[in-house]
């Protein structure tokens, strides 16, 4: 397969073949996307950032036994990754409640959620993502019951880790979705990023419901200051001695 051709342009990335046919070149876009593409905008320097933080995120998680499709970033705003069929599940971890979660059950946001909720999503924008039951996945055959299993386990370790690490930079994980694929061996990898447009990411240093957050609900709910927040998260992360 020649190099550099796209083959998928998504909201926030674009992928491109290269010289190998097992490996692809992410490029993370400055674009900004919420509400299934209702609200469209720029965050300059998303690109770059979010690909550092999800290198360094996905190095983080490789280091203790979870597999990601990362190899390494040859650019700032450019992720070298291993080719995978993604599963078109989107998994939402949440310690917190927020978002939907507090639309679709009534709960107030930021209370503490007794344990990790693990959801799971359907990645399809004409039918606007909606939220799966077990049953109802299994039913499309978007995974088999044992991969269910193995995304579960996988999906509570990430909370573990994550959780603790963000802590250590003085940032609560409220939320966050991940996605996985499949490798030729039909091996479970996770895929995707870990950023700030993935994660809610609320500021320890701040009480303040609009002042705390440090993610894209910035965007989402025009807070301002979006730029600024990225870099923050940035920021703490890269200054982390772990
Ligand atoms: O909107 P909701 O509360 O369901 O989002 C839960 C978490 O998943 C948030 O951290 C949000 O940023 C993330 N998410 C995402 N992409 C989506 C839907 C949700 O990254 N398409």
């Amino acid at each position: 397969m020649s190099s550099n051709q796209k083959i998928y342009e998504g909201k926030a990335k674009i992928l491109y073949t290269t010289d190998d046919p097992e490996i692809l070149l992410t490029y993370f876009k400055d674009d900004a996307t919420a509400f299934n593409a209702q609200k469209k905008g720029t965050i300059t320097g998303k690109g770059k950032i979010n690909c550092t933080i999800s290198s360094y995120i996905f190095k983080l998680l490789e280091a203790q036994s979870i597999p990601t499709h990362f190899i390494d970033c040859p650019a700032s705003d450019k992720m070298r990754v291993q080719r995978v069929t993604i599963l078109p599940i989107e998994v939402i971890v949440r310690n917190i409640a927020a978002g939907s979660l507090c639309r679709q059950t009534g709960l107030t946001e930021g209370t503490i959620l007794k344990f990790p909720l693990v959801e799971y999503c359907y990645k399809n924008d004409s039918l606007q993502d909606p939220l799966l039951t077990r049953d109802r996945l299994l039913l499309l055959e978007l995974a088999t019951p044992e991969q269910l299993e193995q995304i579960r386990t996988f999906a509570v370790k990430i909370n573990d880790i994550l959780i603790n690490f963000f802590n250590q930079c003085q940032i609560t994980l409220v939320d966050f979705k991940i996605e996985f694929g499949l490798d030729k061996h039909k091996n479970l990898i996770l895929a995707d990023e870990i950023s700030p447009d993935s994660c809610r990411l609320w500021d320890q240093s701040q009480t303040d419901p609009n002042q705390r957050v440090m993610d894209k609900d910035r965007f989402r709910r025009d807070l301002g200051n979006v730029e600024t927040a990225y870099q923050q998260v940035l920021e703490r992360i890269l200054a982390h001695k772990g």
